[in-house]
């Protein structure tokens, strides 16, 4: 039996619930369109964690031109960034995030229903 994929665009993390992966679910209970956000930065989940790349997004500084990374690895380059005191606009600056707000939804699937990064855990 397959896994489920989550139906927002660009995305392909496991489904949760309502058809969405955690991410896009928690986009939609607070108000969000899962279906219309376009990330550019966000490569398709290939069920691979590229560790250059998430060493060079939690590291940060300049760059010409965006990092790309999958859902998986933003989660895994984030929550080092927030367990180390980086704030929600250092996840959305190092990891080329479209909005503010999708930091802030990034940072709630790291922080999981607790607060206490059993999300990241679980994901
Ligand atoms: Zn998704």
């Amino acid at each position: 039996m397959g896994k489920e994929i989550c139906t927002a665009p660009g995305c392909g993390g496991t489904v949760r619930c309502k058809r969405l992966c955690t991410r896009h679910y928690w986009q939609l209970r607070r108000g969000g369109n899962p279906w219309a956000e376009t990330d550019p930065n966000l490569l398709p989940e290939d069920g691979i964690v590229d560790e250059v790349a998430v060493d060079a997004a939690i590291k940060g500084g300049y760059r010409a031109e965006p990092l790309r990374l999958t859902q998986r690895e933003r989660e895994i380059a984030g929550a080092v960034i927030l367990a180390r005191g980086g704030s929600e606009e250092i996840l959305r600056t190092r990891l080329y995030l479209p909005s503010a707000r999708s930091a802030r939804e990034l940072a709630d699937v790291i922080d999981g229903p607790h607060g206490d990064a059993s999300g990241f855990r679980a994901a």
